[in-house]
């Protein structure tokens, strides 16, 4: 039978396919330590699932409004002043089913055929697939390694074409583990800002994962007049509020935006789940956030120094500081293109290079060839000290052919 020919140059996603697999291996009695899940290994705190679970057992089970309740879009504009500086009104956020579909939704709602969307490499394995589907073409720039990864400006000018429609800003950012800082993130607004038809798409999920003092901004509160009706503002609840299961994600933008996503969603997914609605706004509002959020963004902070220098410390491997997010990328150059491990396996790149490392050593790596970078590997220490050791002591025996 006939299946889509829209599926036709679309990779499905690495980072949960390397999940899966590991999980498979595990459930198959197999010690895998996995470095696959882009997730918390935290738990929600209890007083948001309380939340949910109070609006569950009060009969908070029939469709809500598809945008989502007044209650929630309120409390995340408010969350958007107080912590974003960002004055949009309840009206111009939309609720999606986590980070991914709101991307998705907003790509839908703002992209026509042929038109090119600037993507800074390395990037979330989704992006250029998502912008595929959408009609859109990816335009790759790739951050250099002795940037941190990050993109200059002028690599950024040189980017931009007449077909230029969307440039995607993802600062801490996936899987480099790099941050812009809000004085990086104004010299390439001041590129975009000329383009008056170029949206700016601001996934900022990872906002609240920042180390060692490292600061960023959200896009449009940059300049508020310049970037407001330009500017695509996404996050989501999975990572600040280890809720990766619960799909919770929103977008705040212009209301034209949020009205034309509204419309897009009533025809694909209406609401989120309703009973989640109360667990948006708990998370919002209650003052013991902050301290869950730290109690895990400090965990993160150590585990990245440790994960870093251990990496650092294996021959032939090098690896960029994280300063945010839960992500090491390595580079794994120095052991392509010859034997490694025991069977002497010989590969060329980085999906070769995972798969050899998780059949011999049993460790998950995810190739960085869906994040751009076919000779790097990614990461998640979202995992405990001890995995992380557990994982780094077998990948070192493995590259020193033991
Ligand atoms: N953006 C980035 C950069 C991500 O790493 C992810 C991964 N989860 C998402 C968006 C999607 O988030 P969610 O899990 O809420 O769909
Ligand atoms: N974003 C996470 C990751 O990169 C979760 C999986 C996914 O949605 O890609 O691992």
């Amino acid at each position: 039978m006939q299946l889509a020919n829209r599926l036709n140059d679309i990779a499905e996603s690495i980072t949960l396919a390397v999940t899966a697999k590991a999980n498979a291996l595990k459930k198959a009695g197999v010690d895998v330590v996995s470095f696959g899940a882009g997730e918390p290994d935290f738990d929600t705190p209890d007083f948001i699932k309380e939340a949910a679970i109070k609006a569950l057992k009060g009969g908070m089970t029939k469709y809500a409004p598809t945008p989502g309740t007044p209650e929630a879009r309120k409390a995340i504009a408010d969350k958007l002043k107080r912590e974003n500086n960002l004055t949009y009104t309840p009206e111009q956020v939309i609720v999606s089913v986590g980070g991914k579909h709101a991307l998705y939704v907003a790509f839908m709602a703002t992209l026509n055929a042929g038109d090119e969307v600037i993507i800074p490499s390395p990037y979330w394995v989704s992006y250029p697939e998502m912008v595929k589907l959408a009609g859109g073409v990816p335009v790759i720039v790739n951050g250099d390694p002795k940037n941190n990864f990050r993109i200059t400006p002028q690599q950024l000018a040189a980017a931009i074409t007449p077909k230029t429609r969307m440039v995607i800003i993802n600062s801490p950012s996936n899987p480099g583990g790099h941050t812009y800082s809000p004085e990086e993130l104004a010299a390439l607004a001041k590129v975009i800002a000329p383009h008056k038809d170029i949206w700016v798409c601001s996934d900022e999920i990872y906002e609240k994962l920042l180390f060692n003092g490292q600061k960023t901004a959200s896009w449009a509160a940059l300049d508020w007049e310049t970037w407001k009706d330009r500017t695509i503002t996404c996050n989501c609840l999975s990572k600040t509020f280890a809720m990766t299961g619960w799909r919770i994600g929103y977008t705040a933008g212009p209301k034209s935006l949020i009205d034309a996503m509204n419309k897009l969603q009533s025809q694909m997914t209406s609401n989120i789940t309703s009973f989640c609605m109360p667990a948006i706004v708990e998370a919002y509002t209650n003052p013991l956030s902050a301290g869950e959020i730290e109690k895990m963004r400090s965990e993160f902070e150590k585990r990245g120094e440790h994960i870093w220098k251990r990496l650092n410390a294996i021959p032939g491997i090098t690896c960029v500081k994280p300063t945010g997010a839960f992500y090491v990328f390595p580079s794994i150059a120095g052991h392509l293109n010859k034997p490694l491990g025991a069977k002497k396996t010989i590969c060329t790149e980085a999906v070769a290079f995972s798969t050899a490392v998780l059949e011999e050593a049993h460790v998950a790596l995810v190739p960085g060839n869906d994040f751009g970078f076919p000779d790097h590997v990614r990461l998640s220490f979202a995992t405990s000290m001890a995995n992380i050791d557990k994982g780094i002591d077998r990948l070192e025996r493995f590259l020193k052919g033991a």
